[in-house]
């Protein structure tokens, strides 16, 4: 299970508990929960090579959400790459006009020290003086799943060797 944008599918994106048909092809596997993927259309759940193979696109259903551009990165997160594990709605960020690769929820151990935190913050709505008591909201060790994550989510990106983040909240 590989996809360009999405590093670790098995720890964190989100999965129907148990081998279920696919919504799309029927195929009986571990598929991902669909149920929160947006669009005219809705389905509870999709297999990897479904999703892989842009079967989403035709049914005009999108796992992710973020700022269009019409490339095919844009079109490859939308529609080819499971949804990251947010809270909220919370788009993909885009750095310079790139996108980058959804590495995890982040713990205290994905950063060097705090200095590094707040550096890799993606400032939009917020400037890194708003944000900095999430510092000491974050799990100390490394997460292995999504499930091992609190109310508060750091969602750790990474793009030509650079760290970046955005967060949200139960
Ligand atoms: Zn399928």
């Amino acid at each position: 299970m590989k996809f360009e944008y999405f590093k670790h599918p098995e720890k964190f994106a989100f999965f129907v508990e148990e081998p279920t048909a696919c919504s799309v092809c029927g195929t009986v596997d571990l598929c991902f929960d669909a149920g929160g993927y947006s669009g005219v259309n809705t389905i509870d759940c999709i297999c990897y090579e479904c999703l892989k193979s842009g079967k989403l696109l035709e049914l005009d259903i999108e796992a992710n959400m973020n700022f269009d551009d019409g490339t095919e990165a844009a079109h490859t997160i939308s529609y080819k790459t499971p949804s990251f594990p947010t809270w909220q709605d919370t788009p993909w960020p885009m750095i310079e006009g790139e996108y980058p690769v959804f590495e995890c929820i982040a713990s205290v151990e994905d950063f060097k020290d705090k200095a590094e935190f707040m550096d890799s913050f993606i400032e939009t709505d917020q400037t890194k003086a708003e944000i900095e008591w999430l510092w000491d909201c974050l799990p100390k060790k490394k997460l292995h799943s999504y499930k091992d994550g609190g109310d508060i989510s750091v969602y750790l990106f990474s793009l030509n060797a650079e760290k970046y983040w955005v967060w949200d909240a139960n």
